[in-house]
C-alpha cells in the first residue's frame, strides 16, 4: 500500500514556503556575519573579501528566499483562480471537446499511475497524460477525489 502520507502532502504543499522562508534568514544571517568577519579580522586586506561575499551571498539568499516565497503565493492564488474558473466552465455546457463536462454524468480525469481523481482544469493534472472516467467508476476502482480541486460526486439518480 503506497498511501500518500500526510506529512508528505503538507511539505509538498508548503515545501517551497519553508525552504524560502529558511533562505532569506540564511540570506540575513550571512550578511551579519559578513559583518561580524570585517570586526574579527585583523588583517585589513582580508576585510573587504569577508565584507563583500557575505553580503553578496546573503542578497543571493534573500533574493532567492523571496522569489521562492512569491511564487509559493502566487501559485496557490492561481490554484484558487484556476479552481474558480474550472467550476464557471464545467457549470457551461463544452461542445469543443464533445464531453458533457461535470453537471452530465460526473466525468473526472484520472493521471496515469494516479490515485485520485479529478475534475478538468485541476493544477495537478498539468503536463501529465490523463484519461477519462465516470466519477463513480473512479470510486469503485477504489481512486479518492482529489483534495485540490475536489471534484463532486453527484449522488445516484
Ligand atoms: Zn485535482
Amino acid at each position: 500500500m503506497s498511501r500518500r502520507r500526510p506529512w508528505a502532502a503538507f511539505f509538498g504543499a508548503f515545501g517551497p514556503f519553508i525552504l524560502g522562508c529558511a533562505f532569506v534568514a540564511g540570506g540575513f544571517a550571512a550578511i551579519i556575519l559578513g559583518y561580524f568577519g570585517v570586526s574579527g579580522t585583523v588583517y585589513v586586506g582580508l576585510q573587504l573579501p569577508y565584507l563583500v561575499s557575505g553580503v553578496a551571498v546573503g542578497l543571493a539568499l534573500v533574493v532567492l528566499g523571496s522569489a521562492l516565497v512569491m511564487t509559493h503565493a502566487l501559485s496557490r492564488q492561481s490554484r484558487l483562480l484556476r479552481r474558480l474558473l474550472a467550476e464557471v466552465q464545467s457549470a457551461e455546457p463544452l461542445d469543443s471537446q464533445g464531453s458533457q463536462g461535470l453537471n452530465g454524468n460526473g466525468t473526472v480525469l484520472v493521471a496515469r499511475g494516479g490515485k485520485w481523481f479529478h475534475r478538468p482544469g485541476c493544477l495537478l493534472l498539468e503536463g501529465k497524460s490523463t484519461r477519462r472516467m465516470d466519477s463513480r467508476e473512479a470510486e469503485a476502482g477504489g481512486l479518492t477525489p482529489c483534495r485540490l480541486c475536489d471534484p463532486v460526486v453527484p449522488a445516484e439518480a
